[in-house]
């Protein structure tokens, strides 16, 4: 067990050897789930550190990320790093100390709720949808006699259903 899954740890041999500190590269593809929205994880670090007490252990951990997001405006694609610390106590009880799940856990919550290019990004045309840091577009005059023809002839559409037959 302890040799397929490197997160995984055999608790006598660190309190034998005094205690534990490592770094690891895991795939990105390892956490690949652990987001609940459109975030691409492209590279993690781990940095872990075993420190033994009286009756317990005590990890501190690091994560470092580099997250592919999508600016909550245009929606082009960012990269940005992110990093947190957690730390967890194992009792002396235990015989395997198993950080894959605290791991996931501190994974899934480097992405942030939102994220923008920049805060003077202007989005996205809502008529033709060209991204407005981009390029330009003569939607604005237009966009509100649009939207008041459109309006007009649903109306009148669900007033007269059989208006769409003729
Ligand atoms: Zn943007
Ligand atoms: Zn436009």
């Amino acid at each position: 067990m302890k040799e397929e899954t490197p997160l995984v740890f055999n608790y006598a041999d660190i309190r034998t050897e005094g205690g534990l500190s490592l770094k690891l590269s895991p795939s990105p593809a390892d956490y690949a789930d652990a987001f609940d929205k459109a975030a691409t994880l492209k590279k993690i670090d781990l940095e872990l550190d075993f420190s033994v007490g009286g009756d317990s252990i005590l990890l501190e951990g690091r994560v470092s990320a580099e997250l592919e997001l999508q600016c909550a405006r245009c929606a082009e694609p960012l990269t940005l790093p992110f990093e947190d610390t957690f730390d967890e106590v194992y009792p002396d009880t235990v015989e395997y100390i198993d950080t894959r799940e605290v791991i996931r856990e501190t994974v899934a919550l480097l992405a942030p709720l939102k994220v923008l290019c920049s805060e003077a990004c202007k989005g996205r045309c809502l008529v033709c949808g060209i991204n407005r840091n981009v390029q330009v577009c003569a939607c604005r005059a237009e966009k509100a006699s649009t939207f008041e023809g459109l309006k007009g002839l649903k109306i009148k559409d669900l007033k007269n259903p059989g208006n769409n037959k003729l």
